[in-house]
């Protein structure tokens, strides 16, 4: 079967199928075999590796996959696309393709089928309308994940690898770096893609931790911790833990909990460290 990563197969098998691009599940095809290659050796691909991939679409990155990996399975949602990736596929014997939404397949289970319950690498060019309950699922349901390496819009890219004081820092970036250490790769523009999307993207590794980045004695306190300084990210952090409905410390007792910290009263959310939400949820934790 040709490179799909050439413009002009891609176009070819587009045609002969007479595909029409579904809008509503972000479909932007890959046409560089410089990006291509990039992500494949990002993600660290070997004999050894199962990898599951998210959104085949024409099966232009699983080829790639499937030239490296032991085995390759592709979620894809889209039922028009089965029949051409059955074509572009045609070629490997270690792929299945499974055309469901991804977010309703049991990956523990299939980590445990095809992997034995180790580790595997998650490779994506991901619909950007659903990266974040993707990368999220896959992390809290403790799915074993060695590394996902996606290609998401380039500001939630920079999001997911922020640090404390700079103005991409937020929720995302903390829930991210919990679970896992993320890199950034590469910028990708938007010539990269068939159709070309609206916004830049990037290419980023998110490496997990073998245990998570921090301790906590109650790791959903500590998210509604997070999640409430950043609602109202202009106010101290102070004003905006009181005025979450999720918690019932008073101001005093918040106050006082960044003052054992060794915090300025008057900080906000957006300067905490990960280690900072962990102690805090930690003292909070015994007003609750
Ligand atoms: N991997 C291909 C490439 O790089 O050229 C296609 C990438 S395209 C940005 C995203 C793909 O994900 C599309 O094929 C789309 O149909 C598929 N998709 C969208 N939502 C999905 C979902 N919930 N589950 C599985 N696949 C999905």
């Amino acid at each position: 079967m040709a490179d799909l990563g050439k413009p002009q197969n891609t176009i070819a098998v587009l045609q002969k199928y007479h595909f029409n691009f579904q809008k509503k599940f972000g479909q932007n095809f890959l046409i560089d075999p410089r990006v291509l290659e990039k992500i494949i050796g990002a993600a660290g691909i070997t004999r050894e590796d199962f990898v599951l991939e998210i959104g085949p679409g024409i099966g232009t990155m699983t080829q790639y996959l499937c030239e490296n990996a032991r085995e390759v399975t592709a979620v894809e949602i889209d039922r028009n696309l089965i029949p051409i990736l059955e074509e572009t596929l045609h070629d490997y014997e270690n792929v299945e393709v499974i055309n469901e939404d991804i977010l309703k397949v049991d990956i523990n289970g299939l980590a445990q089928k095809k992997n034995g319950g180790n580790p595997i690498k998650v490779v994506a060019n991901l619909p950007y309308y659903i990266t974040t309950p993707i990368i999220m699922g896959l992390f809290e349901s403790h799915v074993p994940v060695d590394s996902i390496t996606i290609m998401v819009q380039k500001e939630v890219a920079e999001r997911m690898q922020a640090g404390p004081g700079s103005k991409d820092y937020g929720a995302l970036s903390l829930a991210v770096q919990y679970y896992a250490k993320p890199e950034i790769i590469a910028n990708v523009p938007p010539n990269c893609f068939m159709p070309r999307p609206k916004v830049g993207s990037a290419v980023i590794r998110l490496v997990r931790h073998e245990k998570a980045a921090v301790q906590t004695e109650n790791e959903r306190l500590m998210f509604c911790i997070i999640r409430a300084s950043f609602n109202q990210r202009r106010k101290t952090l102070v004003n905006g833990l009181n005025n979450s409905p999720e918690i019932s410390a008073s101001k005093e007792q918040i106050a006082g909990a960044l003052e054992k910290l060794g915090l300025n009263p008057g900080i906000r959310g957006e300067a905490l460290t990960l280690e900072q939400f962990a102690e805090l949820s930690n003292v909070l934790g015994h007003y609750l």
